[in-house]
Order: structure tokens, then sequence, then C-alpha cells
């Protein structure tokens, strides 16, 4: 879809990480906390008693980073809502090189693209930051989804949102310089998970700007001695959102314009 000048990354491969049904997760499963329900951004923006039907009916679980969400070309077995962490979309070719075409943040119904309809979602979706998650089996919503007004109209605008997202991304990745697509993606990530600190490898990087390692090096390396962040071995401290900001190209802009909008058309 978007970047041409990475090299071969194969990462997360889903034989080394774990499915969502897997043990782990069985471990991590806890009974739905009710702090959790306000921080889905979809949930919040359902009615009360409806939330109450839904939440009544999912588990929050543990995420951690490499978790995968859904596979290519596959039926996805649960909807998650995400309520921390950053997953990553992300494309493969046929060579093994990977590229990120886009993240879910809180804002996240992850799996709501396959909700629409038939065709094939050839991304995988991984945990790229640690995180957490009420989920429910994926039938069960695909039953809301069809059934139920509410939740059809916030998926949809959620879509449309997340669609318009990443379609400005494929221009950015076309168009815009490493230093200022990497100050783009620290700030969306800083939304998201709303801390100033998280942890990536160089290699995670390199994917999600679709560029070389060496480039995402070079790049990181620039902010770093601008002041507008620490790197080190996978550690980000955002030392200066404001300035990160003007380093940023214009897409951080018009992306966080969609993301603080991003189901107000589905409930206003
Ligand atoms: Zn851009």
């Amino acid at each position: 879809m978007i970047a041409t000048n990475y090299e071969s990354a194969n990462y997360p491969d889903s034989s080394r990480t774990h499915s969502p049904d897997s043990m782990n997760i069985q471990r991590s499963e806890t009974r739905l906390s009710m702090s959790d329900e306000s921080s889905n951004l979809l949930l919040a923006s359902l009615s009360p008693r409806y939330r109450a039907a839904l939440l009544s009916r999912m588990r929050t679980v543990s995420l951690p980073a490499r978790e995968v969400m859904y596979e290519p070309d596959e039926t996805p077995k649960f909807a998650h809502f995400l309520t921390g962490g950053i997953a990553s979309i992300v494309g493969t070719m046929s060579n093994g090189a990977s590229a990120e075409v886009g993240i879910w943040g809180k804002e996240g119904m992850v799996e709501c693209f396959h909700l629409l309809g038939n065709a094939r979602i050839p991304t995988r979706c991984f945990m790229q930051i640690e995180g957490t998650a009420l989920r429910m089996p994926y039938k069960d919503l695909q039953r809301e989804f069809r059934e139920n007004d509410e939740m059809r109209e916030c998926v949809l605008q959620g879509v449309q949102s997340q669609g318009a997202i990443l379609g400005q991304l494929a221009a950015c990745n076309r168009l815009h310089e490493a230093s200022e697509r990497l100050a783009r993606w620290f700030l969306m990530v800083r939304d998201r998970i709303e801390a100033d600190n998280f942890y990536l490898t160089q290699e995670f990087l390199a994917v999600m700007l679709g560029s070389r390692r060496t480039t995402v090096t070079a790049a990181a390396g620039a902010l770093q001695r601008r002041g507008l962040i620490r790197y080190s071995r996978g550690r980000i401290h955002i030392v200066d959102p404001v300035g990160l900001e003007k380093e940023a190209c214009e897409c951080y802009a018009t992306v966080r314009e969609i993301y603080q909008n991003f189901y107000r058309v589905a409930v206003s």
C-alpha cells in the first residue's frame, strides 16, 4: 500500500507469537473492572444502558507486546475494544518485508474492518506496546453490528475515521522525510497511551516507518540531538512534545483532528 524503501523484517511471526486464545491470555483474563469501560472511546460513546448490557458479556484481557489480534485472511476469533497500549496494522509482502499501515489505541475496535463484509483483509494486527482490552467473541459482536443501530453507527464511523487516517498516512509515507514521520508517529502514540515514556525496539521502528534501520537510527538521533526525545535501548522518552510537534509533518495535525472526533458523528 505504501512504503517502498524498507528492509526485510519478518516481525512478528505468527509462529513466535501466541494466538489470542492461548494459555497466556487465559491466565491473564480477569473479570471486567469498572475502571476500564470509559477508556475505550467507542464504548464511551454508547448509551449507558446499551454499554452496560455489552460490558456484562465482555472480559478484560492483558495483551503483551507482539500478541496477535488477527492474522491475514482469517476471520478473527475475538473482537477487542482496546483500553490501553498500541496495536499495529502491518502489511507484509511476499519477500517478508513489512511496513506499518496504521495503529489502534484506545479508539480501537480492532476488528472493525472485518465486520463490514466478507472482503479479504490482507493485513496482520498485533500489539506493539503492551496493553489491555475488553473482548468478546467476534461472532457475538458481528450479531450486534447487524442488529443494533447504535453499534452499527459507531463501527461505521470508526471505520470511516480510521480509513481517513490510513489514506493520510499512505501519502505521508510516500512524501515526507523519516524524521518528520518519526516525530508524527511518536506524537500519535503519545496521544493514544497518554504517556511520555514507552518501549520500542529499532526493528519495530523500522517496520513502523517503512524505512531502513539505519534511516530510523539517524532520524531518532536527530530528534535526540535537538532535545526533543531521549532514546536508549528501545526506551523512548518524549522530552519536548511542543518542539516535537514543530518537527512533525503536517499529517500529525490532520490525524489528530480525526482522532479527536473519532466517534463524534455517530453519537451527535
Ligand atoms: Zn506526513
